[in-house]
């Protein structure tokens, strides 16, 4: 009896603890995704956090994996659940493409029916999008401006002829890279950050590891179509008659009028992406790599598709060059690694840090 009891406890501990581990590991891995995309909201989290008493942020902060297994990341969990579940539902049953025209209509409405208020009481116009949802730090009180409602979230036009696409400003880059990738394209400048608007990173400033090609997002906008302060709808390309404007809306942060739809440059894209790792030792090493697999010491040569680095302390770094790759031999589909599933995410949580992972990598060159 005592000796079964007790491989029993000793095998219920060990699926107990295994059990605990994988969940752990797994929770780690989604809330580390979670957070990167919603860091937004965290932000919001610590001005809450703010309010607390200096011994309570004292205990948080020491026992924070604590604090993030069981309350940050059901959180954003289920947030990421609710708004993934309202996009659905918007693409699939309120998507109306063909009722653009009619939606710009009545923000050009809203905007001809603030020009009518008093001069005095007429607040400066933003949209209506919440603070909260934006990625953008340069945060303004949105309450005291005139709220226009801009909610356009449709793709309009695939140019396949003139490699564009022209999309309303609040589809996102996740939305956009979902339609574009299965048709062979991509953004030029498609952001890792699923959750950028493609009009609010062309009304920012937007950026990817493809940009040593292509340069920054407002380099592959074609055309915006902008109502401006007096409800007029603007057409905006680099030579026609709002070619001042077409050059000031970037960095401009709806400054200058509301966006209603951008046409954005496409580029074709292969199914897969051959990555290669470079670990480097010593800043110098860094900057000379990087700089010279970027091009940038010289305009001829010939450079990656996708150049990206993380650095880990002051001497290590790894550089990441990617080149879009067809997979078609079977020695080749041996090396591929779904990045998306838990693999590669356990062997690099398995591992002490992800420097010494990627330089214990068996094959250098990954698929
Ligand atoms: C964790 C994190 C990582 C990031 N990493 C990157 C990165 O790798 N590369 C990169 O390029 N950027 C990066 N960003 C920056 C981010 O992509 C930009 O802030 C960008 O502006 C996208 O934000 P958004 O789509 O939420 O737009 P918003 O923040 O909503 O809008 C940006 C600006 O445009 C204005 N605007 C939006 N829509 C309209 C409209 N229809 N008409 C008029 N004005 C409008 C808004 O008022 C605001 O001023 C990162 C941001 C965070 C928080």
């Amino acid at each position: 009896m005592f000796p079964y009891l007790s491989m029993h406890a000793k095998h219920y501990r060990r699926f107990v603890w295994s059990a605990v581990r994988r969940l752990c590991v797994r929770y780690t891995v989604i809330f580390v995704l979670l957070i990167h995309s919603h860091i937004v909201h965290c932000s919001v989290l610590w001005l809450w956090i703010a309010m607390f008493p200096d011994w309570l942020v004292k205990l948080l902060e020491e026992h924070r994996g604590l604090v993030v297994v069981l309350f940050c990341l059901p959180i954003s969990y289920l947030f990421d659940i609710c708004l993934k579940l309202s996009n659905w539902i918007r693409r699939r049953r309120l998507s109306a493409p063909e009722q653009h025209y009619l939606r710009v209509g009545k923000i050009q409405e809203s905007v001809r029916e603030w020009n009518k208020l008093p001069a005095a009481s007429r607040q400066p116009m933003c949209t209506s999008r919440p603070n909260w949802l934006s990625l953008s730090t340069t945060f303004f009180q949105k309450s005291q401006c005139h709220q226009i409602q801009v909610a356009l979230f449709d793709i309009l036009r695939l140019n396949e002829k003139e490699m564009t696409v022209k999309v309303e400003p609040m589809v996102s880059v996740g939305e956009i890279t979902s339609y574009l990738v299965p048709r062979g394209y991509a953004l030029a400048v498609t952001l890792e950050i699923a959750d950028a608007t493609c009009g609010g990173l062309a009304m920012a400033v937007g950026m990817t590891t493809y940009s040593h090609k292509v340069g920054l997002y407002q380099e592959s906008v074609v055309s915006y179509d902008v109502v401006l302060a007096d409800g007029r709808l603007a057409h905006v390309t680099k030579d026609n008659e709002y070619k001042d404007l077409f050059h000031c809306l970037p960095w401009s942060h709806g400054t200058l009028g509301l966006l209603v739809a951008v046409e954005l440059k496409i580029v074709p894209v292969k199914p897969y992406v051959h990555l290669r790792y470079i670990p480097v030792r010593g800043q110098q090493m860094f900057c000379n790599e990087i700089r010279r697999l970027s091009g940038a010491l010289s305009p001829n040569a010939r450079t990656p598709d996708y150049l990206e680095a993380t650095v880990f302390g002051k001497d290590e770094a790894v550089l990441m060059v990617g080149n879009l790759a067809d997979v078609k031999t079977e020695r080749a589909q041996l090396k591929i690694n779904h990045v998306a599933r838990w693999e590669l995410c356990k062997e690099c949580f398995g591992k002490k840090n992800l420097f010494a992972f990627l330089l214990s990598l068996k094959h250098p060159y990954r698929v």
